[in-house]
């Protein structure tokens, strides 16, 4: 029940919009990194960032456009700004603060977009079933090392786009000690123990559990 960690850095998304009035008229995206979820890049481009008690520089282009413009930020950068974004889903931004962006051709006031993400994990089909997770089910994950943690309420996130990954913002892996690459367990499902998908080996008898083939395949891992 390992998943890959993806830590998210700091980064905005544009609208078409937002992206010509920042980067002047016919501007595009360029890609210059594909991100775990297919389809998805950072971008060359980069904005600042100005709120009521700072501005934060060279904020990263999230790739392809989007329909609003939306900036995801840790807690720390948001004490920083001066704001107080409330923890949320990305693309749900009633409600939340906005925030100056400033690009190279000029800049834009948004009255909402800035959130902090909530931590989620992306499923592809095939792999929530393997994991017996429904889109929207809430998860919780273990880390291990010196600063290993659980992370309740991470939010299973089920598309044919999606790859499976691990979302969380770079204080919450900070606090975990953890890097892009790491892994996490995931031990509980709607509050309920995380089971494995039962392995049935034929004509196995239940009590033999000392060939190392079944140890390896039903034992959790620590
Ligand atoms: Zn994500």
């Amino acid at each position: 029940m390992q998943i890959p960690v993806g830590v998210s850095a700091r980064h905005v998304h544009l609208s078409q919009e937002h992206l010509t009035a920042l980067f002047g008229a016919g501007a595009r995206l360029h890609p210059k990194k594909p991100l775990s979820q297919p389809g998805q890049f950072a971008s060359e481009e980069k904005v600042d960032v100005r709120g009521p008690r700072g501005t934060i520089q060279n904020v990263r282009v999230l790739g392809p456009v989007r329909p609003e413009t939306q900036l995801e930020i840790s807690k720390t950068d948001a004490l920083k700004l001066g704001l107080q974004p409330p923890v949320r889903e990305s693309g749900r931004l009633e409600q939340t603060p906005g925030i100056t962006v400033i690009g190279p051709q000029g800049q834009v006031t948004l009255t909402q977009g800035v959130i902090v993400a909530k931590r989620h994990v992306h499923f592809s089909p095939e792999d929530a079933r393997r994991y017996g997770v429904r889109d929207g089910q809430s998860l919780t994950l273990r880390t291990t090392g010196e600063r290993g943690l659980i992370f309740e309420n991470v939010t299973a996130r089920v598309s044919p786009k999606y790859k499976l990954d691990f979302h969380l913002d770079t204080d919450e892996a900070n606090a975990a000690g953890l890097q892009s690459g790491d892994e996490a367990e995931m031990i509980e499902l709607e509050g309920l123990k995380a089971q494995p998908m039962p392995h049935f080996h034929g004509n196995e008898i239940i009590r033999d559990d000392s060939s190392p083939q079944h140890e390896k395949t039903t034992e959790s891992v620590g």
